[in-house]
């Protein structure tokens, strides 16, 4: 039997038993058959020494056996990992950063504990889903919605834990962790809070309001390891009444620069609520990955080869563009809400650009109207470039990017996730495709696509992501090579102050290392002095975000 990095048999043994006592027999799982189930399918180490190893797995069903399994790992010093539903891909999987620790699974503390249907909100445990609490919303009839994220089987909790992001609303939203609202954690000594006005011990404003009195402590627990979390509370929306998109098609190089401002002037009024997209059908794309087809004019193609990394001649594109009616540049708004409301919104928006950037012109498509027809679902992507996600609707299409398609001919095992974030203004998104362009022809990056026909996902109000999948292959040296490409990329990234949002588990540390450099990594020292003092015998997540306890830093960090 596998034993957890650092403890005796003895002590496993021992600790095996507590555990059981604990969870029961049948939610400790020691078997191989059992354990592999954590590997991460998407590792970057396959077949390495360095993959992670998963020697034991234990699924407590409530927030108090869950203090009870680490009062245990405290007891006996056993690394511990917990995971909500463990469906971290392309970041890491379930799989622990410290091999060898047992993974704390809590997807069995699946409850969706309150639901208040005037106020927009809900509290859930770690394994509930967003295809859970759609479905509870639909079965129980109740008027609401939720933002979205890619893919749907993910947990709400985990999701906001890694700042993950959705596809549907600004508002409490997208920005998973920007919605969140009152949490209970285990602190790695077993010790339980909760957060906010719950930390009263009432739970009358736990969902209503983030903050109580006193130090706002909630944004130490994501992107971190300073507890185990067992509830979360989360603002959402009433359900979708109306949606409405329409695209802003520019025909110059230049309109990027008006196009991005003005998009974000609307975001920030709030007129523009839903996830813009922005493209360039003049280099190639047309909107979000799997949606493009392929260019085929040949007069066109050779307009596009790209030269030592040069940006192609945007003058010939352009008078390309004006022969064929094809924009430079164009933006694609959404709007969700009643249908009255959204055209006053969409006929502002539009009254704006007309001002702001001659010669532009529209695209307009039919408002939708909920709850949608099988048909206005089937019809989704046919036009505009409509997502399931886009309207709240679960799905996991976006499994098709790492397919084969055209971008992936080749497609690998899975993939590692670049998510850089770059100021949402036309000179910096120009700036970035020609930096990545060029480093990746430099480091012999294979691209799916060129970076001049990239455009950010624009996520974030103010910050687009750069994101892109980097395929996994069953072979040791391939991946070897991404490993450095991926870092020397992401040093490159961070030299231009284009922080990574999130990082796959296993580049973790080199990552915080160049993210966080200001006076001599002072933030770093901070997370470490958090660590010793809130986790002293360093079981919780050991390595996770760069964050190692004393113990086994030095080994670590040399
Ligand atoms: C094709 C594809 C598309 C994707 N698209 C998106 C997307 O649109 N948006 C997006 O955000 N992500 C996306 N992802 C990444 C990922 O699938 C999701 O973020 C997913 O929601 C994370 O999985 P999870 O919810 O099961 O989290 P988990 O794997 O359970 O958690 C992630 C990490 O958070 C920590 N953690 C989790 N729960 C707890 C807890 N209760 N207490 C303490 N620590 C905890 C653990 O360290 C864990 O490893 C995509 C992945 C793929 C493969």
């Amino acid at each position: 039997m596998a034993v957890p990095t650092g403890v005796s048999e003895q002590d496993w043994a021992a600790a095996l038993e507590a555990l059981t006592t604990a969870v029961g027999s049948e939610w400790v799982f020691t078997e191989e058959e059992h354990t592999s189930l954590y590997h991460d399918v998407y590792s970057i180490y396959q077949g390495e020494p360095e993959d992670p190893v998963v020697p034991a797995a234990v699924a407590p069903y409530t927030a108090e056996e869950v203090q009870q399994c680490v009062r245990i790992a405290n007891q006996y010093k056993i690394p511990i990992y917990p995971i909500s539903t463990g469906k971290n891909l392309g970041y890491g999987g379930s799989a622990p950063v410290y091999s060898g620790s047992l993974v704390l699974d809590l997807k069995r503390m699946n409850r969706i504990l309150n639901v208040d249907v005037e106020k927009a909100t809900v509290l859930v445990e770690p394994g509930v889903t967003f295809y859970d609490i759609v479905e509870h919303f639909e079965s129980n009839n109740m008027p609401l919605t939720l933002d979205m994220p890619d893919p749907a089987w993910g947990s709400l909790i985990g999701n906001a834990l890694e700042r993950g992001m959705g596809h549907t609303y600004s508002q409490h939203g997208r920005d998973r962790w920007s919605g969140h609202c009152g949490m209970e954690v285990v602190l790695p000594t077993g010790d339980m809070i909760r957060t906010g006005p719950g930390a009263s011990g009432h739970d009358v404003l736990w969902q209503d309001q983030k903050y109580g009195i006193g130090p706002d402590v909630h944004g130490i627990f994501t992107q971190s390891n300073f507890g185990v979390i067992t509830k979360m509370g989360f603002w959402i929306r009433p359900a979708h009444e109306g949606f409405r998109h329409a695209r802003i098609h520019v025909p110059r190089f230049d309109d990027i620069h008006k196009l991005i401002e003005l998009d974000t002037r609307l975001q920030n009024m709030e007129i523009c609520n839903g996830m813009s997209v922005v493209a360039s059908p003049l280099y190639g794309s047309f909107g979000p990955m799997l949606f493009t087809p392929p260019v085929t004019d040949p007069e066109h193609l050779a307009l596009l080869e790209v030269r030592n990394g040069e940006r192609p001649d945007p003058g010939p594109l352009a008078r390309y563009g004006e022969r064929n009616r094809l924009a430079f540049w164009w933006l694609e708004l959404k709007f969700h809400g009643p249908n009255s409301v959204t055209q006053a919104q969409w006929d502002y928006a539009r009254d704006l650009f007309s001002r702001e950037i001659p010669g532009c012109w529209f695209e307009e498509y039919d408002p939708l109207e909920f709850p949608l027809s099988d048909q206005d679902k089937a019809d989704l992507n046919s036009y505009g470039h409509v997502e399931m996600v886009n309207l709240g609707i679960p799905s996991l299409h976006r499994f098709a990017v790492s397919m084969r398609n055209q971008f992936n001919p080749e497609p690998g095992v899975g993939h590692l996730w670049f998510a850089p974030m770059i100021p949402k203004t036309g000179e910096q998104i120009l700036l970035a495709q020609e930096v990545l362009q060029k480093n990746c022809e430099r480091l012999g990056i294979p691209l799916m696509a060129s970076y001049y026909s990239m455009l950010p996902l624009m996520w974030y109000p103010r910050a687009g992501i750069f994101l892109a999948g980097w395929n996994v292959r069953a072979d040791p040296e391939q991946n070897r090579r991404t490993r450095e490409q991926y870092v020397e990329l992401s040093q490159i990234c961070a030299d231009h102050g284009w922080t990574e949002y999130r990082a796959p588990a296993p580049l973790h540390d080199p990552i915080m290392r160049m993210s966080n450099g200001f006076n001599d990594h002072a933030l770093l020292r901070f997370h470490e002095t958090l660590k010793d003092a809130i986790d002293p015998n360093g079981i919780l997540s050991a390595g996770r975000y760069g964050i190692w306890p004393r113990h086994l830093r030095e080994e670590r960090q040399g």
